[in-house]
């Protein structure tokens, strides 16, 4: 009694008079009490609640889909959409145990079907008409990412870079092999780069149907609908159509360009088409000012097939750190020579009989201010919709959520436990390839028994590809003051210049910032990193490595005493931070 009196006070229960009296041992040996045995019986339930909401809960229950290995279903599991998710879970659920799976992957053609849209290299025009009917583009297994998405846009993002350092390579000493005195500047093929890079694009949906063979997932390329519980409807490409059945389903299905709702919105191209176009773009006007409205105006400006003219309704990127987009802005107008339009929507495109497009654009609300241009094509960005009624869910009685139009999903398990969502059609998740990837592992691991982690959605790393690259992860500044409060946070910025653009005349500013919370760990005040930003070429390389550490509890202290930078790179930039926002110094760095 004597020592249970005196362990009481010590764990901080007084007045626990019943046994058992239950602690939690903490990693460093210190005891968190629980209570009696229904208080650790309901502490037990959270932790192990697969409810995300719930910050205890770490595990989630697997097969609470009553999962029978001795069903009579066609499939143990079919994922439909074989795109970055689809692909990966259904890989990993054969790696994981299940014996019949199946990915569906059918991809429905961009609406440009029957629609013409204008011709614009100044070449063509004057040898063929100026009207060239394109096909709604369709493609192959892989999903967004690797037709669409990520791998073309990086590869053309290159192709501009390229162009700017062929530019500044006679500052290193470097010339033309065949100089040409009348040449100013390069000539860039939009048809050789836009071939090489269907081809390889090519042989990556090749790769993926060998490794879906090898690895022994039956892939279908059909149209996959809901007709039961366990029944979907396919229909391949000529329309004929059977049932399969299966226990489990993934819904990979992802999303597609949003499109216009303005008068003419049918001659705009989207993503889904400028990677492919038969034609080089010309003067282009992108609508939006997000990630791929960006980036396409960058590569786009790059390659320097005309002018580029961003409409942009609110801000450009505006969920991300404002003071480090600003410079990426400031080098997309002042060095790749794009022009932000801001503050402005557009109204009506109109095709003209040259066959340029004529649109235009202003304020939402008023029409005072309109201005209409030309432009040879226009590609719209303005975000991406999920097409569920497609699935024939809504027969199973699963709605869409009404905002975002996508699955709500615990654990990426929806409210029929036997179907689950991963990636892009999942509400709330990150629109981001390598987020799909793991959902999609873990799920299919945790669906055959082989494992009970959940993805981590916080902190993940992403970079906007625009011509200055803008790496980021965790909060930005303005959202880390709203969840901790501005007296608990600040910001170390370094304003800098690559050393590799020290030869230039006038090179731009690169930026990084490091958002802090003050803290308390171990008794001891602390400067937790909870947000890094950097505008800089590179920044894709270099920001993914520093995600590591904050996932690790990155300090301020360890970033800038213990951590020893590479010389002379631009990651080490971060570990020389000295300015703090607060300060008021001037962040623009000097020397080395
Ligand atoms: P998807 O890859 O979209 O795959 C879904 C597949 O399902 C598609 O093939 C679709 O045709 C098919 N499908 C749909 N309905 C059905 C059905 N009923 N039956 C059968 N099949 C169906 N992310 C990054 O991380 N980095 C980047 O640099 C990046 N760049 C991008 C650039 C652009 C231009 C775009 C558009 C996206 C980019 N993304 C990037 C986002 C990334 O591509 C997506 O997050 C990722 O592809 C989502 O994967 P998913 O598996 O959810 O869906
Ligand atoms: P996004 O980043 O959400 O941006 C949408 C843009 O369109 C915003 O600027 C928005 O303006 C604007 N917009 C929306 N409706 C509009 C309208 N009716 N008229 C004019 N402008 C309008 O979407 P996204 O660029 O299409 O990209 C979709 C997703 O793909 C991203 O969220 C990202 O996750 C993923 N992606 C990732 C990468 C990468 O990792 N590098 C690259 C490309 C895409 P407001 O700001 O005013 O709302």
């Amino acid at each position: 009694m004597e020592w249970l009196a005196g362990f009481r006070d010590s764990v901080g229960a007084p007045d626990h008079k019943t046994s058992p009296i239950v602690c939690f041992v903490n990693p460093d040996n210190s005891l968190k009490y629980l209570g009696g045995r229904d208080d650790t019986l309901a502490w037990c339930r959270r932790i192990l609640s697969t409810d995300s909401s719930n910050d205890e809960a770490t595990v989630a229950v697997p097969n609470v889909d009553a999962w029978n290995a001795q069903h009579t279903f066609d499939y143990d599991l079919v994922v439909i959409g074989g795109g970055s998710g689809g692909l990966a879970c259904s890989k990993e659920a054969k790696k994981a145990g299940a014996t019949k799976v199946a990915v569906l992957d059918y991809v429905k053609p961009s609406p440009l079907g029957t629609k013409s849209i204008s011709m614009c290299s100044s070449v063509f025009t004057h040898l063929v008409s100026h009207v060239l009917y394109i096909k709604g583009s369709k493609w192959g297994l892989g999903g967004t990412c690797v037709n669409v998405g990520c791998i073309p846009k990086k590869l053309m993002h290159y192709a501009a870079l390229l162009g700017d350092y062929a530019q500044e390579s006679g500052k290193f000493g470097w010339q033309a092999p065949t100089p040409d005195t009348s040449a100013t500047t390069l000539q860039h093929s939009w048809d050789t780069l836009r071939d090489n890079v269907q081809d390889h694009i090519k042989g990556i949906n090749f790769g993926y149907r060998v490794e879906l063979r090898e690895q022994g997932v039956t892939y279908l390329n059909k149209l996959g609908k809901f007709v039961g519980p366990n029944t979907l409807e396919v229909t391949d490409a000529k329309g004929k159509t059977a049932t399969i059945t299966a226990a489990r389903f993934v819904i990979a299905t992802g999303g597609r360009p949003t499109p216009l709702s303005i008068p003419g919105a049918e001659l705009a191209i989207s993503s889904d088409d400028i990677f492919s176009l038969p034609h080089a773009p010309g003067k282009t006007c992108v609508i939006g000012a997000g990630y791929i409205a960006l980036e396409c105006a960058g590569f786009l400006a790059g390659l320097k097939q005309g002018a580029v003219d961003v409409l942009v309704r609110s801000t450009p990127l505006r969920t991300f750190d404002q003071d480090t987009v600003g410079y990426v802005s400031s080098h997309l107008r002042d060095h790749a020579g794009v022009q932000l339009i801001e503050g402005v929507v557009p109204k009506s495109i109109v095709k003209l009989p040259s066959g340029r497009l004529s649109v235009t654009f202003g304020k939402a609300q008023s029409t005072a201010e309109d201005r209409t241009e030309e432009y040879d094509t226009v590609l719209s960005a303005t975000g991406r919709t999920p097409d569920l009624q497609a699935l024939g869910l809504d027969t199973l009685g699963l709605t869409a959520h009404p905002e975002s139009g996508k699955l709500v999903t615990t654990n990426e398990q929806t409210t029929i436990p036997h179907i689950y969502a991963i990636g892009d059609i999942v509400h709330g998740g990150l629109e981001l390839t390598p987020v799909a990837i793991l959902a999609g592992k873990l799920l299919a691991r945790r669906l055959f028994g082989q494992g009970t982690d959940l993805v981590d959605y916080k902190n993940i790393a992403s970079v906007v590809f625009t011509p200055l690259e803008l790496g980021t992860v965790g909060y930005s500044e303005a959202d880390a003051i709203e969840a901790f409060g501005a007296e608990n946070v600040d910001a170390y910025v370094s304003q800098f210049v690559p050393l590799e653009w020290t030869l230039q005349e006038n090179p731009p500013n690169c930026f990084a910032k490091v958002v802090i919370r003050k803290t308390q760990q171990r008794g001891k005040d602390v400067e937790l990193v909870v947000g890094i930003h950097i505008a800089s070429p590179h920044a894709s390389e270099i920001v993914q490595g520093y995600a590591l550490a904050m996932k690790q509890g990155l300090t301020m202290q360890t970033l800038l005493n213990e951590t020893i930078g590479i010389h002379p790179t631009i990651g080490e930039e971060l570990t020389l931070m000295k300015v703090t926002k607060s300060s008021s110094a001037s962040f623009k760095k000097t020397g080395c």
